[in-house]
């Protein structure tokens, strides 16, 4: 009888060991993608990424004889449909671990295992299981570097082959037509905007990770905190579809790596920060929701939709290195990590809001959102999280410009104001965001809403009005 493979967030067929372990039983597999509460859920730019990601999925099945279902609903009243209506006896998936998937995929997991069914979750997200990975004391880890410490040496097994042909079933289920999905409905006139950002599917993954191998990860150490610079693999959004998996990442690092690029390590540390994300999210699901350090719910930060918020969604804040990455992440739907960690600096400390504003707007606009790193890199900024940055320690936006983008490159390419050629990318920002914005590149570029200084010296009275 044929095997369902429930994809979610692993939409590839290379390195699938729940797909590898279907096809190799040379049973009928039915390839199913249900759109549940859990996609509906989704920000406006991640909802719209999964959708073309799920298209891009079902022509490559399609491509080599096979099918992707799609269904909408309940997880497990889908499936149900589907052993019934197929005949299946068997359910393959790869293992989530963020509280959300977690909890829907134990009830499916125990309720179909009660009906008799072979359900069964695979490794395939990460590489190192959040359990597999403890401290002396054989608890789990709270800071990084002993995180790293323990797990740069172990063995990661080589990545599976591609799959290039699946037995179909005598007969398909019925499927539902993407496009009556919607999935890109609340990204309006945006979406044409980031699409040509995009690095749609597997091969695209697969391309850009050998470009960054051979051209850029020798550099990575001098050049991936320069947000001009294409210094970095631009992997996370196919990372957080699962459209290349981390070992094919590993791997490919590992054999640069040992022909002496220092650059490929550092990458390999990155892919592990990766790892740490999910180690924590595992352990303590609260991270995504509630201040990893409680001491911190005490703490009076800002939680309204005031004018300073506004201003720092719209990149309006007069602070270039914030407005440029705001807009960066307007434009294309990702944003520098050196710039991820000043505008979430500003956010949490100059203006001192809730670092759950932040995450739940980027949760909207990130085409590489993932839940396990932006909430670790949220709370990180803050100083609410484990191993974070210090809560007194406050990122100057000013300064930080001199340093990471000493040319202004960075700060021309996405701020149009006050300009009289702007940068073509600094023009776009204009046709991407909502009407009601009403704002133009003729506007004048705003005074700081709250400057470096007055900003720092704000942050460090209230921590010390706290006594932290
Ligand atoms: P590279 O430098 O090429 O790194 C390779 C891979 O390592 C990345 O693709 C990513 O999977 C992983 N990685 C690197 N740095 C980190 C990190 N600090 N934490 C976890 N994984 C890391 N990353 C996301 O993938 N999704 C998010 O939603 C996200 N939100 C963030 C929010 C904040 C406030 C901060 C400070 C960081 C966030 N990050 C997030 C982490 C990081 O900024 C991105 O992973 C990185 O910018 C992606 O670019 P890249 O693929 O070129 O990275």
């Amino acid at each position: 009888s044929p095997i369902i493979v429930w994809f979610r967030r692993d939409l590839r067929l290379s390195d699938h060991p729940a797909l590898w372990a279907a096809m190799s039983s040379g049973r009928p597999v039915v390839p199913v993608f249900i759109r549940d509460g859990l996609v509906d859920g989704l920000g406006a730019a991640p909802k719209w990424r999964l959708g073309l990601g799920v298209g891009h999925l079902a022509e490559s099945l399609e491509a080599i004889g096979s099918k992707l279902v799609l269904r909408s609903g309940d997880a497990l009243t889908i499936l149900k449909a589907l052993i019934e209506e197929t005949g299946a006896d068997t359910v393959l998936w790869s293992r989530a671990y963020d509280p959300e998937s977690v909890k829907r995929d134990k009830d499916v997991k125990s309720a179909l295992k009660e009906a008799g069914i072979d359900a069964q979750s695979h490794l395939g997200h990460l590489m190192f299981e959040p359990w597999t990975v403890e401290t002396g004391q054989g608890g789990f880890y709270k800071v990084f570097t002993p995180f790293w410490k323990s797990v740069r040496g172990r063995d990661v097994p080589e990545p599976l082959g591609q799959i290039s042909s699946l037995t179909a079933p005598q007969e398909w289920p019925e499927t539902e037509k993407l496009e009556d999905w919607g999935l890109g409905a609340a990204m309006r006139r945006g979406a044409d905007v980031v699409r040509p950002f995009v690095r749609l599917g597997e091969d695209a993954a697969q391309d850009r990770l050998a470009h960054f191998i051979e051209n850029i990860v020798d550099d990575y150490d001098t050049k991936r905190d320069l947000p001009s610079e294409d210094g970095t693999s631009c992997l996370s959004e196919n990372l957080a579809l699962g459209e290349i998996s981390p070992r094919q990442c590993w791997h490919a690092a590992m054999r640069r790596m040992n022909e002496g690029s220092k650059g490929a390590e550092t990458f390999m540390k990155e892919l592990a920060w990766r790892e740490f994300a999910y180690h924590l999210i595992w352990h303590t699901p609260r991270i995504a929701t509630d201040n990893w350090r409680e001491e911190w719910s005490a703490f009076p930060w800002n939680e309204k939709e005031n004018a300073e918020v506004t201003a720092w969604k719209q990149g309006r804040t007069g602070i270039q290195f914030v407005d440029a990455a705001m807009r960066e992440l307007y434009v294309t739907g990702r944003m520098h990590n050196r710039a991820r960690m000043i505008v979430a600096s500003y956010l949490t400390k100059h203006l001192l809001t809730h670092w759950k504003i932040g995450l739940e707007w980027f949760e909207d606009c990130l085409i590489d959102w993932d839940p396990a790193a932006n909430a670790m890199g949220w709370q990180w900024s803050a100083g609410s999280g484990p191993d974070a940055t210090p809560y007194f320690r406050v990122f100057n936006p000013v300064t930080q410009l001199d340093k990471f983008d000493k040319q202004r490159s960075y700060v021309s390419r996405w701020i149009a104001e006050g300009r009289s050629n702007p940068h073509k990318d600094a023009l776009k920002y204009f046709d991407a965001i909502p009407l009601s914005w009403d704002l133009s590149p003729k506007n004048d570029y705003p005074k700081p809403i709250v400057t470096a200084d007055a900003g720092r010296e704000r942050a460090l009275d209230a921590y010390e009005a706290r006594d932290f």
